[in-house]
């Protein structure tokens, strides 16, 4: 885009926006494409995966499947096969097999697949007894490490490329360097391919000043850009590259933090009411008629939150606990502080269903507090009102009026609270629950409801790890609830490999039914509505992290368990037992949670429809079927739905993925404990790299390339803090490299790419 390319003020934007066809040609800059590497800021943020050093044998023993590795061996042996007929009429095909050693530890395997032409000529390059570079992906075949189709170059006794090819030479040029940086490449692009790729971009890009301005790098000890590109790309020494890559990722780190610091200053920059708490009002008159005392959590969390209603500006804040935690109480207690001080809040869901809980348990909590308008009600007291998309067109009305008045002083709905229909007299405070589906730009309509910024109250029960919320909720300040209520009960949770132990599948019906004997309630849990769905999964995103774990059996569906286990002579026969998903029409839906709710069903078989909000604290088991298709942060949300009243609860983790899977893994820390964060620490350990940041908020996947939100957590902390005080000094970002930076992170291209 070319307008892209003359906004930047500074040269090294300018010059790291360029498309990379200038500097590489149209035919190499497709190919780079498949790297989604554009322009040649792209290119020379392509840095090497691992660097090796073009003299040392490679340790043919430290090798792991899934690198891409390139390794100095000598040739041990070769054998050729014929093969018949081919496949597809292509023809006879061979296969060659090679071995290849560095003289002590370990062999590697190397296949090659070709016409029998092609095989005589490898077999005669790789000619026992010599030496060569070997470039490709380990993979594992029959147990053994293996390269299939890898790159290769010989070389003679002087240590020379033997031959010559175009290729070859690429190859050689890169492998006389100190250091062989390996890229991630793909087949039509060699790592050496993207060498020489990277050194042009570089050449192109010398000369530039660094934007990021002198002071800040003194302050964050990090090289000069050029220095640091030359360092990632054409690197001496390995502590060399990675003082380059250190630069690199540090500009990352500052991009979020400079960007979230403008945001979180431009918010304080907006006027707000300040709300200060009063005495003897509403907030008082509910205090007083709680069942039970506030955990001391709830206390410093609400004066935080006073304290910052109090302030001329709009409250930011992200509220995260732990399902069951009681932020539901936190938020009431909130808004019924504002509406002493004269506002109404809104209360926003991210689904219908929890909208109406919500509204449900938010008159119920409020009791005789939330009857204003009627003869009995008490001094304080307000109007709760419910505005969801699908409800009669004449309750709707009348809700809109009581917010439009002001007479609601809470309004409960989801996304339909930002359209245009619904007014309000005066909005002092929007509280968002579950923050996950509601982005910065919905944030942003609600807050233009109003005629000043109405304060923000973000909750989340996915905890977030304190690095992936500075990266994203870096403008929100956050609270955190850990304890869990009094009245909460153990959970101890259980994985049941149903291929090595289906006795214990048979074993946890049974079980379900003693529970129920009991007087308790269970849950069965499955990840879709039906076997003839080819996907059917219901509600949320199940998560098989990557299509090597593939399940091989098909997943059980919620239909036909429920046919087997109900019908005669079935283990769950003799018990009372529903289905629940998202298919059955919302009447049935709720007839089916309200007669749960109330006992009068024993066992849901369901989706993960009742992952979120449900709260029936008389239910004490729970069965995961498929366990092993779930993500962490899923079944720990599922999970929450038992040990909620005062009977201890089993959770039972149905898989019949490999133990040594991933997916074994995941289940095994779920197994191991119940603290939130724990788990999303976890989560973020085991999944892949691309991953971390997956699709935030608004669904637009992260743009991190570098930076690990783990690993790099000193980093990211630093340099928010170098940020915040760049903010501090230049408010309006008048510094042309900084003003860039923050251009280049808030633009729509860069929140659209990567
Ligand atoms: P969250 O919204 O964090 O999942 P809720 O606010 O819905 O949690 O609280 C869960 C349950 O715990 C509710 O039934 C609520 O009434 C109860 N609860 C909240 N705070 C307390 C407390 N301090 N002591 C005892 N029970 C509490
Ligand atoms: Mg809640």
């Amino acid at each position: 885009m070319s307008s892209t390319v003359t906004r930047w003020r500074t040269e090294a934007y300018q010059r790291l926006h360029a498309k990379i066809a200038a500097v590489v040609g149209d035919k190499t800059a497709k190919a780079f494409d498949k790297l989604d590497i554009r322009t040649v800021g792209d290119l020379l943020q392509h840095v090497p995966r691992r660097y090796m050093a073009g003299t040392e044998l490679s340790d043919l023993a430290d090798l792991q499947p899934g690198e891409e590795v390139a390794v100095l061996a000598e040739v041990a042996r070769t054998q050729a096969h014929a093969m018949q007929g081919g496949q597809r009429g292509r023809g006879a095909r061979g296969r060659l097999e090679a071995w290849i050693t560095n003289g002590r530890h370990g062999r590697l395997n190397l296949t090659f697949f070709g016409q029998p032409k092609l095989i005589d000529y490898w077999e005669k390059q790789l000619h026992q007894g010599t030496r060569g570079i070997f470039a490709g992906k380990v993979g594992v075949f029959h147990d053994q490490l293996q390269l299939s189709h890898p790159d290769f170059v010989m070389l003679d006794e002087h240590g020379r490329v033997v031959g010559g090819s175009k290729a070859n030479e690429a190859m050689a040029e890169v492998s006389r360097a100190d250091l062989i940086g390996i890229y991630p490449a793909t087949a039509k692009l060699r790592t050496w391919n993207i060498a020489e790729s990277a050194n042009l971009a570089l050449e192109f890009f010398e000369g530039a000043d660094d934007p990021l301005p002198a002071s800040v790098r003194d302050r964050a000890g990090v090289l000069e850009l050029t220095e640091a590109y030359r360092a990632v790309h054409q690197p001496r020494t390995k502590p060399e590259a990675a003082r380059g890559l250190e630069r690199l990722k540090f500009d990352e780190a500052f991009a979020i933090g400079l960007a979230m610091a403008r945001r979180k200053a431009l918010a304080r920059s907006h006027g707000s009411v300040p709300r200060p708490r009063r005495a003897d009002g509403l907030l008082d008159a509910f205090d007083g008629s709680l069942p039970f005392s506030l955990t001391l959590g709830q206390r410093q969390v609400s004066d935080q939150i006073f304290a910052d209603l109090a302030q001329p500006h709009p409250m930011q804040r992200l509220l995260q606990g732990e399902v069951g935690s009681g932020k539901t109480v936190v938020a009431m207690r909130a808004m019924l502080g504002v509406i002493d001080a004269g506002g109404q809040a809104a209360f926003l869901a991210p689904t219908e269903v929890l909208a109406t809980q919500h509204y449900q348990t938010i008159t119920k909590m409020l009791g005789e507090l939330a009857t204003a308008g009627t003869l009995d009600a008490p001094e304080h007291a307000t109007q709760v009102v419910l505005i969801t998309g699908s409800m009669p067109a004449a309750r709707k009305r009348e809700a809109l009026l009581a917010a439009a008045s002001g007479e609601a002083g809470i309004v409960i709905g989801t996304h339909a609270l930002l359209s245009d229909q619904v007014q309000f007299a005066e909005l002092g405070l929007v509280v968002v629950d579950e923050q996950h589906r509601f982005g910065v730009e919905q944030r942003a309509a609600l807050g233009a409801k109003a005629t000043s910024q109405p304060h923000l109250l973000v909750m989340t029960a996915t905890p977030i790890p304190r690095t992936v919320a500075m990266t994203s909720f870096g403008d929100l300040e956050t609270s955190v609830l850990r304890e869990i209520p009094a009245g909460r009960s153990e959970v101890s949770t259980v994985v049941v490999d149903t291929i090595a132990a289906p006795a214990w599948v048979d074993r946890a019906w049974q079980r379900i039914v003693e529970e129920v004997k009991q007087g308790r309630q269970a849950y069965v849990v499955c990840t879709r509505i039906s076997i003839s769905d080819v996907l059917g999964y219901d509600g949320l995103e199940v998560v098989p992290d990557d299509q090597e774990e593939a399940p091989k059996t098909p997943a059980i569906a919620v239909e036909e368990l429920y046919g087997d286990l109900t019908q005669d002579g079935g283990p769950l026969s003799s018990i009372r037992v529903e289905m629940l998903h998202g298919r059955l029409p919302a009447e049935q839906k709720d007839d089916v949670m309200r007669r749960y709710a109330a006992g009068e069903i024993d066992v849901l078989i369901s989706t993960t429809v009742i992952e979120v909000g449900v709260d029936v604290p008389n239910a004490s088991m729970m069965v995961i079927c498929d366990a092993d298709r779930f993500g962490i942060s899923q079944l720990h949300q599922l999970r929450g739905r038992i040990g909620r009243g005062e009977h201890p609860g089993v959770c039972l983790l149905f898989s019949s993925s490999d133990p040594m899977s991933q997916a074994a893994e995941r289940l095994s820390e779920v197994a191991a404990t119940r603290d939130g964060f724990r788990l999303a620490e976890a989560d973020l350990r085991l999944r892949r790299e691309g991953d971390v940041l997956g699709a935030d908020q608004s669904g637009r996947r992260s743009s991190l390339r570098l930076l690990r939100v783990l690993r790099d957590q000193e980093l990211i902390a630093s340099a928010r803090e170098i940020a915040d005080g760049c903010i501090a000094d230049d408010p309006e970002i008048e510094d042309p490299g900084l003003a860039d930076i923050v251009d280049k992170i808030e633009s729509p291209e860069w929140l659209e790419r990567a």
